[in-house]
């Protein structure tokens, strides 16, 4: 192998001679020293046999090196050597490259290098390590497709296209609905089985032309150069209606839907990080607005995306401190029969760091999808009950309503905070009402039951709310055994012109009533409505603007309760 061994060794490098025939025996890693002066190597066999050098001694080894790196990585090598050959002090060589192997193909080294200085402070040696890259060579070792460094690349060439001929494109990120439950529920084995069929599928469903690529964990994503927006919503269609069959997995049917974020280049980006990061944010409004669907990347979509990220943090925040920053805001609840004031539901507001009111419809979502409202909803439950221990004392039936996410009824230390509670003040159970307000399908009817069940042996009433809007509805009625049903608004709106709607509400009041069931009515605004809803429709309660908006503890003392003293 040893082609010009002839070539006697300069001083400096047969100083060094026998540290290097021990180090090469120790590692499988590419070696070489470098005498700057003389401009002569002394390079491992492994490199002259993996690359088809022409000897472990070379003068100036670039003239052989620098033609085998890939030409994107060329001019970066190139400075890099330029300084490492003039540096003035001692330098660190740090560069990842392709270069091309005896056999013609591309992998990926990682080069670390040091410039060593003589007893003069002169540069006389350049020694380090070379390494090939596992990771970035080998394809995605379950779905066996090209992973994300080969997508990376294939992005830059695809900018690269796009300036030379002005064609831009669309790239699409894939990630797999609910992945992690695969996981959970099975086994990484069954999670990897499941992300290979996916990968099948979807590359069946490419044309020939496009190549699937695998990233991280259970993403995936194809370039397309010349996409419309057509041709993108087509494709999506196509991979979602392909993975719309059902799968098998170990004897169960399993659904495995994608979310997907496209971005078009260049007006999404002009570079791989940012496009990525675009594409990326696209799918996870994607997966936020309810999965299995695709979401094309625009800048404002994105502004409003990253203010929730940063509301994220400010909310951690704020209950890392105590709930700091959150407060109870209280709307009145009357008797349909005399508008006597009854109760009220308790209101969660949030005010950010820097003192803005967050709209609920903001925050909420966020608690629920960080589960943080788990401990805000204990200090929730805290606060309500202890205002309504004031409360009673004007009015001595007063109830407060206790709005709850189905992810705080799955949390099992529920029922023991609220048991704590009721007990520290004093309190019986029939201060409050739980109202199951959760805009999502409840995935375990009965298991919520239980939890409902075991509340109202304590005493404590539930309250569907919403009814007549997103899963709450006859069916839903079916399903859930409560005390009370809150219709919502949406039906009340319509209800003075609609001959429909005040029969339906009608309707549904009977049924509620026929099985010993109260009928709570919100949004109520007007006068009209209210006579309708109580002499037509028999309502039992009624909560609205016309009786009072949410108000803080203060301003519903003074505006509500103050009136009840006077009576
Ligand atoms: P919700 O439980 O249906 O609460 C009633 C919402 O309707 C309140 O909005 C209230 O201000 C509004 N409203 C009341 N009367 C009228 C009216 O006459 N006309 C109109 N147009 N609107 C009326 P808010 O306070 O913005 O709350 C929005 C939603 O946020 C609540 O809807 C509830 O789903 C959720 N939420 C609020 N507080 C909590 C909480 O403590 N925990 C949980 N889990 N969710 C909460
Ligand atoms: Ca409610
Ligand atoms: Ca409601």
């Amino acid at each position: 192998m040893k082609k010009n061994n002839r070539i006697p060794l300069s001083p400096c490098l047969r100083r060094f001679r026998f540290y290097f025939d021990l180090l090469r025996k120790t590692t499988n890693d590419y070696l070489f020293f470098t005498d700057l002066q003389e401009n002569m190597v002394m390079i491992s066999p492994n490199l002259v046999q993996d690359f088809e050098l022409p000897g472990e001694i070379l003068f100036d080894l670039d003239k052989y090196w620098l033609p085998l790196i890939h030409p994107e990585e060329r001019a970066d090598y190139q400075a890099s050597m330029d300084k490492v050959f003039s540096s003035q002090n001692s330098y660190d060589h740090n560069l990842e490259y392709r270069v091309r192997t005896r056999k013609g193909e591309y992998v990926w080294i990682r080069c670390r290098g040091r410039v060593g200085l003589d007893r003069d402070g002169k540069p006389y040696i350049f020694a380090g390590t070379m390494s090939r890259m596992a990771q970035r060579n080998k394809a995605d070792e379950v779905t066996g497709l090209l992973n994300k460094y080969q997508f990376e690349h294939a992005v830059k060439l695809a900018l690269a296209q796009y300036r030379e001929t002005n064609e831009g494109g669309a790239i699409l990120v894939f990630g797999l609905d609910n992945f992690k439950i695969v996981n959970e529920t099975y086994n990484r084995l069954t999670g990897d089985l499941v992300l290979k069929r996916v990968a099948n599928i979807i590359d069946n469903v490419l044309p020939p032309a496009l190549t699937l690529f695998k990233l991280d964990g259970d993403e995936f994503a194809f370039i397309y150069p010349g996409a419309t927006e057509k041709e993108v919503a087509e494709i999506f269609a196509s991979v979602q209606s392909a993975l719309s069959r059902p799968q098998d997995l170990e004897g169960h049917q399993y659904f495995c839907t994608a979310s997907c974020g496209t971005v078009f280049y260049p007006e999404a980006g002009k570079d791989y990080l940012v496009l990525h990061k675009h594409a990326e944010a696209a799918m996870d409004i994607a997966k936020r607005e309810g999965k299995n669907r695709n979401v094309i990347f625009s800048k404002e979509q994105y502004n409003r995306w990253v203010r929730s990220i940063s509301m994220r943090d400010s909310i951690w925040e704020s209950v890392e401190n105590g709930c700091l920053g959150f407060s109870l805001f209280f709307q009145p609840q009357v008797s349909a029969e005399d508008q006597r004031l009854i109760g009220a539901e308790a209101l969660l507001r949030w005010k950010n760091p820097k003192g803005r009111m967050v709209a609920p419809m903001e925050f909420i979502p966020i608690l629920e999808e960080t589960k943080l409202i788990i401990p805000v909803g204990k200090w929730i439950v805290e606060e309500a009950i202890k205002t309504c221990k004031k409360w009673r004392r004007v009015v001595p039936d007063f109830r407060v309503s206790i709005n709850l996410s189905y992810e705080q009824i799955k949390d099992l230390s529920l029922q023991k905070c609220v048991e704590e509670c009721l007990e520290r003040y004093d309190m019986p159970a029939d201060c409050i009402v739980l109202e199951l307000t959760e805009s999502k399908i409840v995935a375990d009817w009965s298991f919520v039951n239980k939890q409902f069940d075991s509340f109202r042996k304590m005493g404590i009433a539930i309250a569907m709310d919403d009814f007549g809007t997103g899963y709450s509805s006859l069916a839903s009625l079916k399903n859930l055994s409560c005390d009370i049903v809150k219709i919502d608004r949406e039906f009340v709106k319509k209800i003075l012109e609609n001959d429909f709607d005040r029969r339906l509400v009608q309707y549904v009041v009977d049924l509620c009533h026929s099985i010993g069931i109260h009928c709570c009515i919100e949004g109520v605004e007007e006068e009209a409505e209210y006579d309708l809803l109580t002499k037509e429709c028999k309502a039992d309660s009624i909560q609205g603007y016309l009786f009072g908006h949410p108000e803080s503890v203060e301003v519903f003392e003074e505006k509500f309760l103050q009136l009840e003293k006077e009576k």
